[in-house]
């Protein structure tokens, strides 16, 4: 096991997002924790045992292998949904285990009839309808196929729900786009209506639709970021608070990434530090070196930008990330030692590095920036 750093994820913090996302959708609007990309980084076995003992009981995932690992850890009664990829050898595991899956092609429909058939289960299948995205979906002139098949395979199928995604909710410039997206949906759904074959369930909402666009939560809401504690963008949070009295964040980060300190140096003014030119001391500087780097997901964009925290004091990332350490500067701490604690996302004392601010420095995206976040790091669940 790693030893590097570890990651803490707060329950506390969790149940509190929780709370607060299950009271803005109400009791009619199920709430799926997406948890894809490894649980955004957080770690799927960990995160999803928290999130069970929080109450969640329904979770989305990318493919059968994340399904897998939900499975491994969970076995009460939860409803795990595939809304990516499927290879044709997983096909049976999924039906066999009851885990609901988008449908987007006739192949892979008729694929789930007839391995339905053949373990005389039924499939249970989320058909995704093409709105604009432009990705993944059925299109219109499908859709008459579609029906003709969920009619005549309603022994082997079961018509669980439809559902599309929007290309872009986090942003004001896409509004236009979303808007026809939602029409299109609307009209979709109609369509199946007027053939007589209701879906069980209706949904479209990611993080940032469900704030932006509230008529798209309908029965089922699938929500990433946000239960992470963290908004999809700045305009969502804004376009949030702007209908509050009270401007105040009511999401919590969950994730604590800390590593130690491996070792302390002295260097003279007009020296480089590290790899090349990249840092040149102006003065004379100490320096600790921690043990991660951008094989552990530590972006090398923070190279002389990325901050971190010791003894509850910013210190600067000095010179390029290395692919297993980086060094910062803690000329201005008197007294530290070898084995202290560094923070690289959380709070200690009175400060916190956001993961904003990382992904501002480093340019990625809050998502992108969590997801790279190594597997191999050990990861622990605290109140
Ligand atoms: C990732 C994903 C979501 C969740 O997105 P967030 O912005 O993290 O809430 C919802 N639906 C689909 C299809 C997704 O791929």
């Amino acid at each position: 096991m790693q030893t590097n750093s570890i990651i803490e994820l707060s329950r506390t913090a969790y149940q509190n997002n929780i709370d607060f996302l299950s009271q803005l959708f109400g009791k009619k609007t199920i709430l799926s924790s997406v948890v894809k990309g490894n649980a955004y980084g957080h770690g799927i076995p960990e995160f999803v045992t928290m999130a069970s003992a929080c109450g969640v009981n329904h979770f989305s995932v990318f493919d059968a292998d994340e399904a897998r690992q939900i499975k491994a850890v969970l076995d009460q009664k939860i409803t795990i949904l595939i809304m990516g990829y499927l290879h044709q050898n997983d096909l049976e595991w999924i039906i066999e285990n009851e885990i609901e899956f988008f449908v987007f092609d006739k192949k892979r429909l008729m694929d789930a009839c007839k391995m339905a058939k053949k373990l005389n289960k039924k499939a249970i299948v989320h058909i995704e309808a093409e709105t604009g995205m432009n990705r993944t979906g059925f299109e219109k002139n499908e859709l008459a196929t579609v029906v003709s098949i969920l009619k005549k395979e309603k022994d082997n199928l079961v018509f669980k729900g439809l559902c599309t995604h929007y290309a872009g909710a986090e942003s004001i410039a896409n509004y236009y786009r979303i808007e026809k997206q939602i029409k299109r949906f609307n009209e979709i759904y109609q369509f199946f209506c007027e053939n007589e074959l209701k879906p069980l369930l209706r949904h479209s909402a990611c993080s940032a639709a469900s704030i932006m666009f509230p008529q798209t939560r309908m029965d089922l809401v699938r929500i990433g970021i946000m239960q992470y504690g963290l908004w999809p963008s700045q305009e969502v949070f804004i376009t949030y608070l702007n209908a509050k009295k009270i401007k105040k964040d009511p999401l919590h980060r969950i994730i604590t990434w800390k590593s130690v300190i491996m070792g302390i140096k002295k260097v003279k003014t007009a020296e480089f530090i590290g790899y090349g030119t990249s840092f040149m001391a102006k003065k004379d500087m100490k320096i600790a070196v921690i043990p991660i780097g951008y094989a552990h997901g530590y972006s090398r964009s923070l190279s002389n930008h990325g901050r971190v925290l010791i003894q509850g004091q910013r210190c600067m990332v000095i010179g390029l990330v290395n692919m297993n350490m980086v060094a910062v500067d803690i000329t201005e701490i008197e007294t530290v030692k070898k084995g202290e604690e560094v923070v690289l996302i959380g709070n200690q004392k009175e400060l916190a590095i956001t993961i904003a601010s990382f992904s501002d420095y480093s340019s990625q995206l809050n998502y992108e920036l969590l997801t790279r976040i190594s597997k191999t790091i050990p990861r622990k669940i605290r109140n």
